[in-house]
């Protein structure tokens, strides 16, 4: 039987993660957030002490027994970092910038295109990232470019934020969220771009059911 690769692509806090786990659900296929990977190699990075402004030091921590692994426990994701499940350690505001930065880096990412490309390969899939429809899943089934404006996502990931009981301003969510689109779309490497074939779904002025809604019924209308 044919496998089948949904990529949905867009800036942070679009509500990639939820829609797409939704759609996954919906459509019995497995949801992989690649953000995940970036988190547990940025988490890894500052644990080891590494300075973040050095492409150098972020090298120096892709070491041979860095052991990354993305498993899937009662059909969700969890992530571990040698051994440890590290899956809530890395949603905080300091894991996110980390993995912005460390995902600036080459070997950074050519360390976790495998294990994307492996999971698409074997399984059918709602993979979300950046890159997905560009770089990591060109031939997708269906691609999809998930936005909404800055001010709706950062009101969203604030919420989300303050929810987990984390003590956080509403003005540093949006100011790091303007960082992180801007340093994401200006790297060098697999920078945050719409693939051309990749249908644009705005999500600034629909909420969390309209827009689940709408991607569902895209994809469906496209495979
Ligand atoms: O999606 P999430 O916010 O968890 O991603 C964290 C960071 O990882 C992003 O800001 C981005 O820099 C990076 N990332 C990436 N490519 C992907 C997924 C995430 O560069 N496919």
């Amino acid at each position: 039987m044919k496998i089948i690769n949904v990529a949905i692509d867009g800036p942070a806090g679009a509500g990639k993660s939820t829609i797409s786990r939704k759609a996954a659900a919906e459509l019995g296929y497995i949801y992989i957030d690649t953000g995940a990977l970036y988190r547990t190699v940025g988490l890894n990075a500052l644990r080891k002490g590494a300075d973040l402004q050095s492409d150098e030091a972020i090298i120096a921590t892709i070491t041979d027994d860095l052991k990354v692994e993305l498993k899937f426990i009662d059909g969700e994701q969890r992530m571990f970092l040698s051994d440890e499940d590290v899956s809530d350690k890395i949603r905080t505001p300091e894991a996110s910038m980390a993995a912005s930065r460390v995902s600036a880096v080459p070997k950074v990412r050519e360390f976790l295109f495998d294990l994307q490309k492996k999971l698409a390969r074997e399984n059918n899939c709602v993979m979300d990232g950046r890159d997905i429809g560009t770089v990591v899943l060109p031939d997708a089934d269906v691609k999809i470019f998930l936005t909404a404006s800055p001010e709706a996502r950062a009101e969203r990931r604030f919420k989300e934020l303050t929810e987990k009981g984390m003590d956080v301003k509403y003005e540093d969510v949006l100011a790091d969220m303007i960082k992180r689109d801007y340093d994401d779309s200006h790297r060098a490497i697999a920078p945050l771009k719409q693939a051309d074939d990749a249908i644009l779904c705005d999500t600034s002025n629909i909420g969390l059911e309209e827009s689940i809604a709408l991607i569902i019924k895209t994809i469906k209308d496209n495979i």
